[in-house]
């Protein structure tokens, strides 16, 4: 008999915290009794995802008994000419959360350290505990990625360097001249992974980000560099999983090997590649962010409260004081965001950008909840 099955468990694992995710709708009307809640708490689409991807997603549902593409030939063909990089660049995910993985389950040993900057995305401390290995947690500055800071933190033991771009919860960005100067200067024995989940809106123009870069133009000449993105964010496909990573092919073989056997669905897989194709589609959904980013800072500027500047489809408001309560007090308003105490930021509450009219409920709680503490 075990006493304590945890004893039993991996050293790192035995200390992870595990990871929080945004509240499912259906668990807060089960737990809250309210009814039409608005979920603006995990960065999804509130659009849903394009009616092709929909489309494609249920053709491909009569052909589930049979075994995924475990290549996904047709996928990575679509990326490779969409994003300009051979297909043997390419590595599927279930989710962009598995080419993090894979790259933590390739590359890191428990000799190991693994950099990343404070109120960096909770995954990249978990991935690091579960291989053994030690997090070396750089100071931020200005909320984000202090590039020379993460530079210094670098040392003989350090294999992987995490770095969102923008960064999850926070949303700040680092401009390109600052990121190539920092990849050039990363020792050889270093691998880099530039985590680009919101890539999309941060390139969007009214977003507002200035020199934000897109870091496949430097895959060809960095061969320790790996990008990832996702179709979970921007596209509405986050309950499909489906990610990619983009590196030199002596890397994506490396990750290719970790790679579980059909670790991308085929309704997935037939669902990213529809989406690649609807341009009006992520057009609406990057217009409808914009305006709704606008929207939310405008509502807070009004009720006195500072955010995060965020090219994301997310923003950091911060309410002053510890936010846990209007966080409980909103869920009762049948509102979901998402408290940030865990990533460092215990006055703010992370919102992911709704249409108007959520985005408006939102306010018009937040003001509410705010008015009776
Ligand atoms: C959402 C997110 C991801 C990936 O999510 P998947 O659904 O696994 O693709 C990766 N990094 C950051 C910073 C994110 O916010």
């Amino acid at each position: 008999m075990v006493a304590d099955i945890a004893t039993l468990a991996a050293p790192g694992v035995r200390a992870i915290a595990p990871y929080q995710p945004g509240k499912p709708i259906e668990e807060l009307e089960r737990e809250y009794g309210v009814s039409r809640a608005v979920k603006l708490a995990s960065n999804e689409n509130p659009l849903g995802p394009s009616p092709k991807a929909l489309a494609a997603a249920r053709a491909a549902l009569d052909g589930v008994a049979l075994y995924p593409d475990g290549n996904g030939f047709a996928l990575k063909r679509r990326l490779s000419e969409k994003l300009n990089v051979p297909m043997a660049w390419l590595t599927l995910g279930n989710g962009s959360s598995d080419i993090l993985d894979f790259a933590v389950c390739a590359f890191v040993t428990p000799e190991n350290e693994v950099v990343f900057s404070e109120h960096a995305f909770a995954i990249y401390p978990i991935l690091t505990q579960a291989a053994g290995a030690r997090a070396v947690v750089v100071p931020a500055k200005r909320w984000g990625n202090d590039l020379a800071a993460l530079h210094r933190a670098i040392g003989p033991k350090t294999r992987l360097v995490f770095i969102a771009n923008p960064n999850n919860p926070t949303g700040t960005w680092l401009a390109r001249a600052e990121l190539e100067a920092f990849l050039a200067a990363l020792p050889a024995h270093v691998v880099v992974m530039i985590d680009e989940a919101y890539f999309e809106y941060a390139s969007y123009a009214p977003m507002g980000a200035r020199d934000y870069p897109d870091a496949l133009e430097w895959v060809g000449k960095f061969p320790n560099l790996i990008v990832a993105r996702t179709f979970s964010k921007v596209y509405g496909l986050a309950g499909l999983r489906v990610g990619y990573g983009v590196s030199q092919p002596a890397v994506a073989d490396l990750l290719n090997r970790v790679r579980p056997p059909f670790n991308v669905n085929s309704l997935a897989l037939v669902a990213a590649t529809a989406a690649l194709d609807d341009a009006a589609h992520l057009n609406m959904t990057l217009e409808i962010t914009a305006k709704g980013m606008h929207q939310l800072v405008a509502g807070f500027a009004e009720l006195g409260l500072g955010h995060i500047p965020s090219v994301g489809n997310f923003v950091c408001v911060d309410i002053g004081k510890p936010a846990e309560p209007a966080y409980e007090a909103l869920l009762r308003e049948g509102i979901i965001v998402r408290p940030v105490a865990n990533y460092g930021l215990p006055n703010h509450l992370r919102v992911t950008v709704g249409v108007p009219e959520e985005n408006a409920r939102f306010l018009t709680a937040l003001e509410k909840v705010l008015g009776q503490a």
